[in-house]
C-alpha cells in the first residue's frame, strides 16, 4: 500500500457499510444496531460509499481510521468465567481455550459502539 494515495474512512463508517451493504440491513436497522440516528447512518454511508468509489476509480488505498485495533485484535469472551481478552496481532494460532479457566466455551465478542 506504500506510495498509494489514501482515502480515509472511520471505523463507524466501515461498520455502517458492513451492516448495510454486506449484511444487508436497511438504514433503520443499521441505526438501531449502531445506536445512532438514521440521518447519521445516511451520512456515514454516503461518506463510506464515496470513499470506496474513489478508491476503486482512482486506485487509492483505503485507510480505516482507528480500525486497526478492531481488525488486528479479535476479542474473545469465555462463556464459563466471562473472562474477556484480545487476541494478540502476532498470534500464530487462534485461541481455542480461555486463558483463565481453560474452558473451550469461548466465542468471538463483537464490540458495540460504546466499547470503542
Ligand atoms: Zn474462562
Amino acid at each position: 500500500m506504500r506510495g498509494l494515495e489514501q482515502v480515509v474512512i472511520s471505523v463507524d463508517e466501515l461498520e455502517a457499510l458492513r451492516l448495510s451493504d454486506y449484511v444487508g440491513l436497511n438504514q433503520e436497522d443499521v441505526a438501531q444496531e449502531m445506536n445512532v440516528s438514521r440521518p447519521t447512518v445516511t451520512r456515514m454511508l454516503a461518506k463510506a460509499h464515496k470513499a470506496v468509489a474513489e478508491a476503486l476509480v482512482y486506485g487509492k488505498a483505503i485507510k480505516i481510521e482507528g480500525g486497526d485495533y478492531l481488525v488486528a485484535h479479535p476479542r474473545f469472551v469465555c462463556q464459563q468465567c466471562q473472562h474477556t481478552w484480545d487476541e494478540p496481532t502476532d498470534a500464530t494460532t487462534t485461541t481455542r481455550t480461555c486463558p483463565q479457566c481453560h474452558s473451550s466455551a469461548i466465542r468471538r465478542h463483537f464490540r458495540s459502539r460504546a466499547e470503542f
